[in-house]
């Protein structure tokens, strides 16, 4: 019975896809794709699950913020970028270079 189980209790092709039951919670689709998805639920354990999950993570997922760089990382990352751009100058004046002697 276990094995049974672990076979059906996947994704299918008729499944929707994780952005389609995203935006089925969010109530974004369509009236047509929303009567799909009603009765996919009915009878997919799988997708059922993928919802429940989905709601329960809903406002964590999509409130998030950037917080503010520290302005130690921030010159740190500024210096380092800076040395990044040293080798392409070089090679740009070598490029010059060759240019001089064609
Ligand atoms: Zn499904």
């Amino acid at each position: 019975m276990s094995s049974s189980f672990t076979t059906l209790f996947r994704k299918t092709a008729a499944c929707p896809t994780s952005q389609g039951l995203v935006a089925y919670r969010s109530s974004l689709l369509r009236a047509a794709d929303e009567a799909y998805v009603d009765s996919h639920l009915a009878a997919c354990d799988f997708c059922s699950a993928e919802l429940q999950l989905l709601r329960r993570y809903r406002r964590e997922a999509e409130e998030c913020t950037f917080a503010e760089m520290p302005a130690q990382l921030r010159r740190l990352a500024e210096t380092l970028l800076k040395r990044s751009t040293v080798p392409f100058k070089k090679f740009a004046e070598l490029a010059e270079n060759r240019q001089v002697f064609h």
